[in-house]
């Protein structure tokens, strides 16, 4: 397939948010029958095609998983690589990159290379020489200043050094098509508690969320088994808890949600299996109570005077957990809905998103700032994402084109700020066939960094057949 004369599109499960799975008259290589997995004692080597839940499912017979998997696990093994895909977890696991240990990749001609990490790295000069069927393949890696926050899916991963793994992590089939990927895999936590936290204001929330990655951050650090130890915390926001109201969605989920929440945020906790969880619950502001994560984790909220309104689904009580996932998950459902229904009035209509990632200590800076670029279009905005990386999706709910049209240049000036603060406006999704993706991609590095990095195209896909038009626009 990859001998093909035309334009080949590699896809996964086709979930990209950003066009980039979607064809346009390229032929289309589906990877889903590539789906070979073998587990070994901290490692599964899994084929492109299977899907995310699958890989679970299997790690899970020996109380194993993989941690940075994206909300979505419909997706595929060899898409989550190609995106560099991230998810909650990533406060405290990190994205897709940090967990490949090796790939095997077909390039475009059908050279294929098999890849471990730490075994090809870039010359001290920034080369790659590689070795192909018609030759030796010279990839210069550009200097690039990369955003320093926890996920970046944005263009080539540019360093001094770097593993040749990298180069294709996050590339979205523009370089080579993933045939079969490495993961590292960790334990599972003993219990997760998760926690449902409706917060009065945003700064609250944000000053919650501060005290509970310092906490966490203590408890990695010193190895405190009484320590708080937190894997996630994600967030939705005022427009968006009004969004589960129209819907039901609380109500159905049997959700006390307090009429002056301002954010809701939800915790996930990993805790060691303890028999005692429950009446550590109930004697929290007991003097007598134990020291323990859940305990420390109860007071930080009763500090911030957040505990009475909270609710906690101990690590037995899944369906309660999984009810509280149910509830963010209806957030960007219902925006959808709502931009699919405005759709029919005017085609025009279309989502309006973003994905912007800052380091955590300028969350609340983005944020003001935010709010005010989409606030002074009149736009009607719902934002929720990652809030414990700096992470959120600002969605514009359209009613009409101009609102499309001045959401996009909402998403254009926040792009600009988020660069100014050292965050990234392209943090998981990657950047796909979306134009307003693409611009972003060009101010966060420059015409001279958008050239460096279609030369690396050039030296592996000279003839741009692959995922053609994908980062960058066709020329
Ligand atoms: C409800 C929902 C929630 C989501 N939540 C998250 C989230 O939390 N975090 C996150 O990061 N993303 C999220 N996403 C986006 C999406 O799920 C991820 O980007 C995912 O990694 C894409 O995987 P896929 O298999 O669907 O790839 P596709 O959508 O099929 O492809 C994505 C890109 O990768 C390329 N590609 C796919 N497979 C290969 C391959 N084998 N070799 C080379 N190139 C390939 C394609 O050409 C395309 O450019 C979400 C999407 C949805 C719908």
């Amino acid at each position: 397939m990859l001998q093909h004369p035309g334009r080949v599109l590699p896809i996964g499960a086709q979930s990209s948010l950003t066009g980039g799975a979607t064809p346009f008259g390229d032929v289309v290589l589906s990877t889903s029958r590539l789906t070979s997995m073998t587990v070994e004692r901290d490692r599964v080597r899994v084929g492109a095609g299977v899907p995310l839940q699958t890989v679970q499912d299997e790690l899970a017979k020996s109380r194993r998983w993989f941690p940075p998997v994206p909300t979505y696990l419909g997706a595929f093994a060899g898409g989550a690589v190609a995106t560099c895909a991230a998810g909650a977890a990533t406060f405290k696991y990190g994205s897709v990159r940090q967990w490949v240990e090796g790939l095997t990749i077909v390039l475009a001609g059908g050279d294929v290379l098999t890849l471990s990490r730490g075994q090809h790295r870039a010359s001290p000069d920034g080369v790659f020489e590689i070795e192909t069927s018609t030759g030796i393949r010279r990839v210069d890696i550009p200097s690039l200043p990369m955003p320093d926050v926890p996920k970046r899916s944005a263009g080539y991963h540019c360093a001094p050094g770097m593993d040749l793994v990298d180069l294709f992590i996050g590339s979205e089939g523009t370089l080579g098509v993933i045939a079969d990927a490495t993961f590292r895999t960790a334990p599972m936590p003993d219990g997760m508690c998760r926690a449902l936290v409706p917060v009065p204001s945003e700064d609250e929330a944000i000053k919650l969320v501060t005290d509970l990655r310092a906490m966490a951050e203590d408890t990695w650090r010193d190895g405190d088994p009484n320590g708080v130890d937190i894997a996630a915390i994600e967030h939705i926001d005022a427009r968006s808890i009004q969004i589960v109201r129209e819907d039901g969605i609380d109500r159905k989920l049997a959700l006390a949600l307090p009429s002056g929440a301002a954010v809701v945020l939800l915790i996930d906790l990993e805790v060691p299996a303890d028999p005692t969880l429950w009446s550590q619950l109930e004697n929290v502001r007991d003097a007598t109570a134990p020291d323990s994560p859940l305990v420390r984790f109860c007071r930080a909220l009763d500090r911030r005077d957040l505990l009475d309104d909270t609710e906690i689904a101990l690590p037995a009580d899944r369906v309660r957990g999984a009810a509280f996932a149910e509830l963010r998950e209806a957030v960007p459902a219902g925006v959808n809905r709502r931009v699919a229904q405005a759709k029919q009035a005017d085609r025009a209509i279309s989502k309006t998103a973003a994905d912007m990632i800052v380091p955590f200590h300028r969350f609340g800076d983005m944020m003001r700032e935010c709010r005010r670029l989409f606030a002074t279009r009149g736009l009607d905005l719902a934002v929720w994402g990652h809030i414990s990386d700096g992470n959120v999706h600002p969605n514009v709910i359209p009613r009409s084109a101009a609102d499309v049209e001045q959401g996009r240049h909402a998403i254009l000036e926040l792009g600009a700020i988020v660069i100014e603060m050292g965050g990234c406006p392209l943090a998981e999704h990657g950047v796909g066939r979306n134009p307003i993706k693409q611009q972003l991609l060009r101010q966060l590095y420059g015409d001279a960094g958008i050239d460096a990095m279609r030369r690396i195209k050039h030296s592996l896909d000279p003839n741009s057949a692959l995922a053609s038009g994908v980062i960058f626009p066709p020329q």
